[in-house]
């Protein structure tokens, strides 16, 4: 190593000790661990399988730096939060007039699996509910189903910066016991919104949902989009330009299940969270927010994720209508980085 090299790391490790916004995240971290409310998702037995005690807060800036506390490495499968990303792809398939055609983009304030379509129209309200999700799935091009497949695992590559996997127990649980969405599938063909290949778009969406996800992709995804669709780590592309404020409106607006309305008002975030306990959130411009722990409100929301997204909004005026600045200013927290080998 040259003399260079040693004094950069020297820094480097000096940074990432002094940092105040670590020493911030492990204060959260602390905080919220004995926090014991909600219960982990048992509509299928590998999801209940989950410790309630797993607990991970990632945040990495639309510079590059990475910061997280707790169980960053731990995998689990994204759910619905593929729903927000997958929309991003079928955009960039079709175009944004297409699209549309086939999905609204309302909120509905009801639950996510609800079989409900728009009745003028026939389409799903919007693409983070059930419906709206399989109809998306349905648009995403590709010769056959394990070429789509590729495509969505690919496309979250993009996002994160390393490759994704799908938890076949997990997919096919959700395969075996889908027969509510079958449902949905079902009444979007009667109506004429989706192709026949019913059991294939369902074999999609119920893999993009296993996709498995650290609280560490989930901040790089995040990041991503706040940084217009370029992974600020690797420099990459994951999304059309164009497309970035279609996914990251629709998770404003219809995110966080039918606890959309107020986690706006408390949170202010564009966030989507998902049933196994991921929640990933957005600060325009700024940073993405990953967090991870799977017991969950009666809506589906992560308890312990609320928890942290709102302290971290609060405590650093992330809100996006927070006109007045708060007392901490961002930047000056932000100092360093947990450096990650090879990122
Ligand atoms: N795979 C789930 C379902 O379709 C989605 C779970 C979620 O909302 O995160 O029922």
């Amino acid at each position: 190593m040259t003399e260079t090299n040693n004094l950069s790391s020297l820094a480097n490790s000096i940074q990432t000790i002094a940092s105040p916004f670590r020493t911030y995240l492990n204060e959260l971290h602390e905080r919220y661990r004995s926090e014991m409310g909600g219960e982990v998702a048992d509509y299928i037995p590998e999801l209940a399988l989950a410790d309630p005690h797993w607990f991970g807060i990632c945040v990495a800036t639309t510079d590059g730096r990475v910061f997280e506390v707790g169980d960053c490495d731990k995998l689990f499968t994204i759910q619905s939060i593929s729903k927000a990303f997958v929309f991003g792809l079928a955009l960039e398939d079709h175009g944004r007039e297409y699209v549309n055609s086939k999905v609204s983009v309302e909120p509905t304030g009801e639950a996510f699996n609800a079989i409900v379509l728009d009745e003028e129209t026939n389409r799903p309200y919007n693409p983070m509910v059930n419906a709206g999700a399989i109809a998306t799935a349905d648009l995403i091009k590709g010769a056959n189903g394990t070429e789509r497949l590729k495509r969505v695992l690919d496309m979250f590559q993009r996002y994160t910066g390393r490759e994704h996997t799908v938890h076949m127990p997990v997919f096919l649980s959700e395969k075996a016991t889908g027969n509510r969405n079958r449902a949905i599938a079902y009444l979007m063909l009667n109506f004429g919104m989706v192709s026949d290949r019913i059991e294939e778009m369902l074999d999609l969406y119920f893999q993009q949902c296993s996709i498995l996800v650290t609280a560490r992709d989930l901040a790089m995804m995040a990041a991503t989009l706040a940084n217009g669709g370029v992974n600020p780590v690797t420099g990459k592309r994951a999304i059309d330009q164009r497309y970035v404020q279609d996914v990251i409106s629709v998770m404003l607006t219809c995110g966080m299940y039918d606890y959309s309305g107020e986690w706006i008002y408390r949170v202010g975030l564009p966030a989507k969270s998902g049933v196994g306990g991921g929640i990933t959130a957005i600060a325009p411009e700024k940073l993405g927010i990953g967090t991870f722990s799977p017991p969950l409100d009666a809506k589906g929301n992560s308890v312990r994720g609320i928890q942290v997204c709102q302290a971290l909004s609060q405590d650093f005026g992330l809100h996006l209508f927070n006109a007045a600045s708060s007392d901490r200013v961002l930047e000056e927290w932000i100092v360093g980085n947990d450096a990650i080998d090879g990122w």
